[in-house]
């Protein structure tokens, strides 16, 4: 059985979507939006509230609070994930799904952005009773879903299981089999080859893409990466794979290092074999996480959680880029100390976009009906990520700022000089 241990609270917490909102409006301060057009990239177009009674194991009906958020349909139906987790309330998901119009304009697919959740504590609940409730909540937002108009996909707390069981309900509902409403779904039912990489495998694109900037060889470039799981572990291992020499990854067991660099192979195997964690390896010597983050390495990839680095540990960060493969994981107060350190930043909306470049790609191929190969994937998402890269970088010259204003730039002008060609009312 796998432990969860509880990371330590970090003190001064800050919130990492108001940290999002405040390089929105900074970003949309520079680019000299107007103060009608601010206000319409803000409001959320639609948000849907509802009641899911629902039979638990011991008979009695519990009554769940369910939320979707569509942000924004500006750039195409919108896309988003379904959170199921205790904290989930409408504050969060309206300001998870700005997050997503943003990370889908700087990739530029053609999606806006929603998010969707539900507060309940699926570690305390029966398989049953999740599935019970994830065809309630399927029913529930019969009218939002749709593949031309809101497509959802999995978030913290749900998995392929959870998007099997709602493209069934809502297949269902329509009568025939719709596997483009949803996606993370299993393989066998119209999901993607290389979604699980994906994200890790967009780190590694925009990582190789900085390093060319800054003039780093890889086969010379050091790297430290925050958290072993889907985004850290690929991201590690293809780092790896390039010839960058990884001293130290981490997750919530700690920091491992290793100056010679450590075997990324033979760690994933040890995480594998030991229920996710890497506790107790013992191919590396034991640090902290927050070592971890001040290491003399070319490259820190934070792939675990948000705000963890902050103004209080900012000034200790000696990496030369940062690549967040986590999303929000520099809080807003550290950004200063960073820029004033001369540190290239790869913004979260661009460096872990991966994930949602193959769920798109999923999309694409349940419309066409028809499967490409993982190599037809990875040079299209890889291609996908490289422009959306140098489209940031030259945006960042071009304005005279660090990258991750630039792409916010590039995400409201693109969605914003949409808007005007589509018009309103
Ligand atoms: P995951 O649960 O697979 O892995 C998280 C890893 O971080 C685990 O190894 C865990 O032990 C470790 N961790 C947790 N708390 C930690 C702490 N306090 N210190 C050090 N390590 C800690 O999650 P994931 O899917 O890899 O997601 C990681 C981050 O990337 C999240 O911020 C997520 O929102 C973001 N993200 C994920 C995807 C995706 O496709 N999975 C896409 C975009 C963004």
């Amino acid at each position: 059985m796998m432990t969860y241990i509880e990371p330590a609270p970090i003190k001064d917490k800050e919130n990492p979507l108001e940290s999002m909102m405040s390089r929105f409006d900074k970003a949309a301060e520079l680019l000299g939006i107007s103060d009608e057009m601010y206000h319409i990239l803000k409001m959320p177009r639609k948000q849907v509230v509802v009641g899911l009674p629902v039979t638990m194991d011991n008979g009695q009906i519990k009554v769940f609070e369910g939320y979707r958020v569509i942000h924004s349909t500006i750039l195409g139906p919108s896309k988003g994930g379904i959170r199921f987790d205790m904290g989930v309330n409408i504050d969060e998901v309206r300001a998870l799904a700005a997050w997503m119009t943003w990370k889908c304009a700087v990739v530029d697919i053609p999606y806006g952005g929603a998010k969707g959740g539900i507060a309940c504590n699926p570690r305390e609940m029966s398989a049953g009773e999740i599935e019970r409730l994830m065809r309630a909540y399927t029913t529930a937002m019969l009218n939002v879903f749709g593949p031309d108009e809101d497509i959802p996909a999995p978030d913290m707390g749900t998995g392929p299981r959870e998007m099997a069981w709602l493209m069934d309900e809502y297949s269902k509902a329509k009568g025939m089999t719709v596997p483009g409403v949803v996606t993370g779904k299993p393989l066998v039912l119209g999901g993607s080859l290389g979604r699980t990489e994906a994200t890790g495998r967009g780190v590694t694109v925009s990582a190789l893409a900085a390093m060319e900037k800054m003039r780093l060889n890889p086969y010379r470039a050091t790297a430290a990466v925050q958290g072993f799981g889907n985004v850290g572990m690929y991201a590690a291992a293809l780092l790896h794979e390039r010839g960058v020499s990884v001293q130290a990854i981490s997750d919530i067991s700690g920091g491992y290092y290793n100056s010679g660099g450590i075997d990324i192979e033979a760690a994933m195997q040890y995480r594998n074999a030991n229920g996710g964690m890497l506790d107790g390896y013992t191919g590396a010597e034991k640090i902290t996480n927050e070592e971890l983050l001040s290491l003399a390495v070319d490259v820190l990839v934070p792939a675990a959680k948000e705000d963890v680095i902050t103004h209080d540990n900012a000034a200790d960060i000696q990496a030369k880029m940062i690549v967040e493969g986590a999303n929000g994981p520099t809080s807003a107060s550290a950004d200063d100390i960073i820029n004033s350190k001369g540190i290239m930043v790869v913004p979260d909306i661009l460096a872990n976009a991966g994930g949602v470049t193959v769920s798109y790609f999923e999309w694409v191929q349940n419309r066409i009906g028809y499967k490409w190969n993982l190599e037809r994937i990875n040079r299209r998402s890889d291609r996908i990520m490289k422009d959306a890269f140098e489209n940031v970088y030259a945006t960042s010259q071009k304005y005279r700022v660090n990258m991750r204003l630039a792409a916010y730039i590039v995400a409201i002008d693109k969605v914003a000089s949409t808007y005007k060609f589509r018009g309103g009312y």
